[in-house]
């Protein structure tokens, strides 16, 4: 497969947000349909590049992957906010002695718990 013009167009963005769906992206790439953006986002998943964050069903949202800078997230229920937290993995108990890949933490952000 030929490389899209479009992925370092799409990586270029993550240089000044930390997290972008599909939609976003799609905002700042009008040119390029919905699908080619998902298609570009989907083979830079693949090539380890970016990864993908599971806010909930139907609703994801995408960041760089940067080496050594491993983190969590945060993610408010209201507005949709995504940010980032440290929790250290070592000490959560994993059944038999699992991995933990990333921890999401799901609650309302300063905003919205008013
Ligand atoms: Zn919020
Ligand atoms: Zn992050």
């Amino acid at each position: 497969m030929k490389t899209s013009p479009y992925k370092n167009m799409i990586l270029e963005l993550f240089a000044e947000s930390h997290v972008l769906s599909i939609s976003d992206i799609h905002k700042s790439i009008p040119k390029a349909d919905f699908s080619t953006i998902f298609r570009n986002v989907e083979s830079l998943l693949k090539e380890g590049k970016v990864k993908k964050i599971v806010v909930d069903v139907d609703n994801y949202v995408y960041e760089l992957v940067s080496k050594g800078h491993e983190h969590d997230h945060f993610v408010c229920v209201d507005c949709g906010v995504v940010e980032e937290i440290h929790i250290k993995h070592a000490e959560i108990n994993t059944p038999k002695k699992g991995k933990i890949f990333d921890i999401l933490v799901r609650g309302l952000c300063k905003v919205c718990n008013k």
